[in-house]
């Protein structure tokens, strides 16, 4: 049984549905902890009076899981609609900004680097190019602004889905679940999205009435740096103490697991090591269409 929506707390495996996961405690970021709890961090002191606890900081307590299957490493809460909508309402917008370099001082510095479009976008064109028609119709899902939309500019048509609710980039149009139309689209892409999202599951079939036998998909996500240095490890749960936006770090296996398993065939998929201008990194794309 995959985790479902449902679940607040994951039982199985979000990419594969393996109850075989390996757990180790960790504390969720304040930032995050409150938006979604509104919990803020307490100090236990001795004039609480509680003979069993031991005075010092307090933070939101959860577990890191790791998969013994196919080694995606995850959060265990699994946000609800309306905490998710907490924590990304108004995404990196002034407030936004604002309100997490209250916990993160130094966090509005970087934030200056969200506002371009990112340089490694033109290499993904490249990778896809030879897969996708040129000025393509694209669907971006998530896409924010369609900043970033692979094709911006060079499109035939571009819908971008959201829940951010953010102001959109200059030849992107905004649409809802409802407005989706079968076969409308070449390219339907899912960028930096699912490493945020409750269910990575649920967000693919939500995408798949989208598609047509044509329609291609490409998913991709952060090759996370603790990923990147400790390849097939299976260990990885003690690791990994804290969580922030990003809830779910992928490996190529879970990633198509959970592509094959939701219907989809895998036909390609590549690493790309990119540089944000901030720090270097690396991205994971697949390709892939219904099977
Ligand atoms: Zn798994």
């Amino acid at each position: 049984m995959v985790t479902s929506p449902a679940d607040f707390i994951a039982r199985s495996c979000i990419c594969c549905a393996s109850a075989q996961l390996d757990k180790s405690g960790a504390v969720l970021m304040p930032f995050v902890a409150k938006r979604v709890f509104d919990h803020d961090p307490v100090e236990v002191t001795a004039d609480w009076g509680l003979r069993d606890l031991r005075a010092g900081m307090a933070y939101t307590l959860c577990n890191s899981l790791q998969c013994q299957a196919c080694g995606v490493l995850f959060l265990d809460y699994r946000f609800t609609d309306a905490q998710m909508a907490a924590l990304y309402a108004g995404y990196r917008d002034e407030a936004y900004t604002r309100q997490r370099d209250h916990y993160e001082p130094g966090y509005a510095a970087v934030a200056e680097h969200y506002h371009g479009r990112e340089s490694y976008i033109a290499d993904v064109e490249r990778w896809l190019k030879r897969h996708v028609p040129a000025r393509p119709a694209v669907l971006d899902w998530g896409g924010g602004s369609g900043l970033n939309t692979p094709f911006r500019g060079q499109h035939a048509l571009l819908h971008v889905h959201d829940i951010s609710a953010v102001e959109l980039a200059e030849g992107a149009e905004s649409i809802g679940p409802e407005q989706l139309v079968r076969g409308h689209y070449d390219l339907v892409t899912c960028c930096q999205v699912l490493e945020h999202v409750p269910s990575p599951r649920a967000l693919i079939e939500q995408i798949l009435p989208a598609m047509d036998r044509d329609t291609l998909l490409y998913v991709e996500v952060p090759h996370e740096a603790l990923m990147r240095e400790h390849p097939g490890s299976l260990t990885l749960a003690r690791a990994k103490k804290h969580w922030h936006e990003h809830i779910n770090f992928f490996t190529h296996q879970a990633l198509h697991r959970l592509l094959e398993n939701a219907g989809l065939t895998v036909l390609d998929s590549h690493l790309l090591p990119v540089d944000l201008g901030w720090r270097k990194a690396e991205v994971m794309g697949v390709l892939a269409r219904l099977a």
